[in-house]
């Protein structure tokens, strides 16, 4: 059987060289490092941790990236058992000895009978021999390898200076305070003339929010060479340091819009949310783009009136990063359209995050080697938090354009609510309270999500063995 080759050793690769494996089809892992290193990696070792150690929550009940833990165990994930057999103490959090996790990720891949080890850069586009690729090089994929990949999308880009703008759960949105209305009441491409979210600041509340983000700290961010800044993403604060009105002037603008609560008063500036998913569950802070810290996100941003109680799915950040418009350009089995022996995996697809990446890699690499085995495999339904990633960079996000296309986090918003309210008591009979009753709707998805995996995996068994 000729071998799938995997072009990355990182939490993505290492995940798609296993399960390709372990599924009984020969697999080549191509790594640069140590022969060729990135500017963030420091060692030789697969799957580095480039900076913290921490796979976050391990809360499958209640937390959207700690379900995804429970789903990758059950699918036999490397990531996760390396990472459980690595632990450090850290609470809730599932944090690992990152030189521990590596040396096992590593010392597993190398000894498994079905894997070939290739030290090397692949620095420009697979030999045309390799019929089954998955190119999972990562954010800070070689520039070789990215700009050949970049001449087969027809995109100008594929690195930036990522300014990311904050994005919101629509339900913390208070709507006694925001309405929903476009600007000058102008419908969109879907018919809707009031897509946004809309929030008023008076003059007060504006001079102190804009003094808030003079105030505020600033992450310092590496400055790599000879790569863009991503158009028109420049960072709200440097906005603001241009001058007290141009944020008003700018993404802040109040015009063409009038508050329904307050009929009467024109609001002095307004910040707008524009729907960030499908589902209308996320909706993302427009202009927002910011290199505040995150605590100092939360606490400016929860000052703007509507957005007292919001719940960020993702704060706002500034960073180097390589990524496909993949909702463009991935096919829903995450092949790319214009050349389907590539397929994609890890952060490079517009995941973010250790976890996000070596679950697109669980999946990319089922999929390529039920395609080698001449088996049809789907992906798992999108009410399960593997299966609402891939849903989300293959077509959930909202009109794909690449202003709009953010790498993001798991978070319960991308996968479908639930189709009852969710429990309004307790077992004791007792109101729950709005915290209580969160909480008891994501153990609600958590439990779907696990029941459909479970039903999507003996499914796929069960076509293997006929
Ligand atoms: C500076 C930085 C800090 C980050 N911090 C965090 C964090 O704290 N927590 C978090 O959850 N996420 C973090 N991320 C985001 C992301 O989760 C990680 O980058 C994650 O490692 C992505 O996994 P991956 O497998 O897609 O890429 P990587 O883990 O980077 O793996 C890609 C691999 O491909 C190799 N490679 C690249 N090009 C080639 C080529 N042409 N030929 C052969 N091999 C190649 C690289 O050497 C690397 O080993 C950070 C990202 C960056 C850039």
């Amino acid at each position: 059987m000729d071998p799938v080759h995997v072009i990355g050793a990182g939490l993505a690769g290492s995940e798609a060289a296993w399960q390709i494996a372990e599924a009984g089809v020969p697999v080549v892992l191509h790594e640069m490092r140590p022969a060729r290193m990135t500017d963030a990696h420091r060692t030789g070792g697969f799957a580095e941790l480039v900076c913290s150690n921490s796979f976050r929550s391990d809360d499958w009940e209640h937390n959207a990236v700690g379900l995804l833990h429970a789903e990758m165990r059950r699918l036999g994930s490397l990531v996760m058992a390396a990472g459980d057999a690595s632990q450090v103490p850290a609470g809730g959090a599932l944090a690992v000895d990152r030189d521990a996790f590596s040396d096992r990720v590593t010392e597993r891949l190398r000894a498994h009978p079905r894997v070939t080890v290739e030290i090397g850069e692949v620095a420009g586009l697979p030999p045309s021999e390799w019929s089954s690729v998955i190119v999972a090089a990562g954010p800070l994929a070689s520039p070789a390898l990215a700009e050949a990949v970049r001449g087969l999308t027809g995109e100008d880009a594929l690195s930036f200076f990522d300014a990311i703008a904050p994005i919101v759960h629509a339900e913390s949105i208070d709507m006694s305070k925001a309405w929903r209305q476009s600007r000058y009441d102008k419908a969109g491409p879907g018919g809707d003339a009031a897509a946004y979210i809309n929030c008023p600041l008076d003059n007060d509340q504006y001079e102190r929010f804009v003094q808030a983000l003079l105030d505020g700290p600033k992450s310092e961010f590496k400055d790599w060479e000879n790569v863009p800044y991503f158009d028109g993403c420049l960072p709200i604060e440097v906005m603001a340091e241009r001058g007290r009105e141009t944020l008003r002037h700018g993404p802040m603008k109040p015009v063409g819009l009038t508050n329904p609560h307050r009929p009467d008063e024109k609001p002095y500036a307004v910040v707008q949310l524009r729907q960030d998913n499908a589902l209308g569950t996320l909706y993302n802070m427009v202009g927002f783009q910011t290199k505040l810290k995150h605590g100092a996100q939360s606490e400016i941003f929860r000052t703007i009136p509507g957005l007292e109680g919001a719940q960020f799915a993702r704060l706002g950040g500034l960073h180097r990063n390589t990524f496909l418009n993949s909702p463009r350009v991935l096919d829903g089995r995450l092949r790319l359209k214009a050349d389907p022996r590539l397929r994609f995996a890890g952060q490079i697809t517009g995941v973010e995050g250790y976890v996000e990446s070596a679950a697109i890699g669980l999946i990319a690499g089922r999929l390529a080697a039920a395609e080698r085995r001449g088996e049809r495999l789907d992906t798992p339904p999108a009410t399960t938090a593997l299966g609402a990633l891939v849903a989300h960079i293959t077509g959930g996000h909202l009109e794909g354009g690449r202003g709009s296309f953010q790498p993001m986090n798991i978070n319960y918003g991308l996968l479908p609510p639930l189709d009852e309210a969710g429990p309004k008591r307790g077992e004791d009979g007792r109101r729950l309270s709005p915290t209580e009753r969160g909480r008891a709707k994501k153990r609600l998805m958590s439990l779907r999500a696990l029941r459909d995996l479970d039903a999507w995996a003996s499914g796929r068994a069960s076509r293997a063995a006929a």
